[in-house]
């Protein structure tokens, strides 16, 4: 690489996310998207906005959107931040909020982007251990540190932690941020969003992308209280970024409003997951248990890359993480019950 590149530059490491393949025909089950798509009051509305009115720059505010979901948690306006997909309200809280002098913690089982983002922001980060069972222990976030940042339920184990305990690691560090990443909330995890009015130091991140099935209109929201979603907004206004365009405006606050579809559908959701957890245990799977829109499994002896290729040449994409403590897993994404069945039937075939 050319010396002219900054020395962060030179390091980053390309992020692998899972596969996004063009090709129609495969059941895809590797980045946990939502099998039944978003509301169709999403997409009427998003039809109703593609109209003249496009050539006009969006709401940089995102007032409506943030006004419905501040409504519906007795929050205000002012604690409610949105972005293009949690992804970049992540980023604008890795800059704005997680950049100081002692190390960011977060388990070292976890959404792979984290150190992804701690390499591209020159953030020191530490990686603490979950346990055996690769459950987070609270118990070891006790030692100093800049910011603490832990999805719950947290990927790609799928495994929650209760509220209790959330609390606890947020009243042990009153004067440091302390991030909950709550993309898989909804699918039988504790959300903290009630603990936001007692805690400063609190922000909740949550995603549009699954139990809402939009991860293609790209929205998230941060919530906390003001002067921390005021440092999210100083990032975001030194970017002049839009947080949402448009048709992305008008589908959220539909689909937020879509209560209904949203109940009705996570509710399948889970209901496919413990059918799925029950069928892969019949095959011989340890099987975590999960409270996403995945669930986390391994097969005793079996390996999980080979396991992944198998599936992979039958036209099934599940994900598989090589890194030491996850190598012998699949994670695989809970599709349409036809679709797990397809893959249930396939990984008969191949053990
Ligand atoms: N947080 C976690 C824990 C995730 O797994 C993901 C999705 N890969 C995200 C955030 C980002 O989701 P999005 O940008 O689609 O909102």
């Amino acid at each position: 690489m050319s010396q002219f590149w900054s020395p962060i530059v030179q390091s980053l490491r390309p992020y692998m996310a899972g596969e996004q393949p063009a090709i129609s025909g495969l059941i895809k089950l590797n980045t946990n998207e939502n099998p039944y798509g978003p509301s169709p009051k999403a997409l009427a509305a998003i039809a109703a906005a593609t109209d003249d009115t496009l050539r006009l720059y969006p709401d940089p505010s995102a007032l409506r959107l943030r006004q419905a979901i501040a409504a519906r948690h007795g929050l205000d306006v002012g604690d409610v931040f949105a972005g293009n997909g949690s992804d970049e309200v992540l980023a604008h809280v890795f800059q704005g909020l997680l950049n100081h002098d002692a190390p960011l913690l977060f388990p070292d089982v976890t959404y792979s982007f984290y150190p992804t983002y701690c390499r591209l922001y020159g953030i020191d980060f530490r990686a603490v251990p979950v346990d055996e069972n690769l459950q987070v222990r609270i118990a070891d976030y006790g030692q100093d540190c800049g910011a603490i940042i832990l999805p719950n339920p947290n990927g790609p184990t799928g495994i929650a932690r209760p509220l209790s305990e959330i609390e606890a690691l947020i009243g042990g560090h009153p004067d440091r941020p302390v991030v909950i990443d709550e993309a898989y909330v909804d699918f039988g995890g504790e959300s903290a969003v009630p603990l936001i009015k007692k805690y400063p130091n609190l922000l909740v991140v949550q995603t549009f992308s699954k139990s809402r099935g939009l991860a293609g209109l790209r929205v998230g929201f941060a919530m906390g209280q003001r002067p921390l979603i005021e440092a999210l907004e100083r990032v975001k206004d030194s970017f002049n970024s839009y947080p949402l365009n448009r048709l992305a405006l008008a589908g959220a606050v539909a689909s937020w409003e879509d209560e209904d579809w949203f109940e009705r559908h996570r509710a399948l959701l889970m209901a496919s997951r413990e059918r799925l957890a029950l069928e892969l245990k019949g095959l011989g799977f340890v099987v975590l248990e999960s409270a996403a829109n995945f669930v986390f499994a391994r097969h005793p002896g079996r390996d999980g890359a080979a396991l992944a290729l198998a599936l992979r040449s039958r036209a099934i994409l599940v994900r598989h993480f090589p890194a030491e403590r996850t190598r012998d897993f699949l994670r695989i994404s809970i599709g349409t019950d036809a679709e797990c069945d397809r893959l249930v039937e396939a990984l008969r075939e191949i053990l």
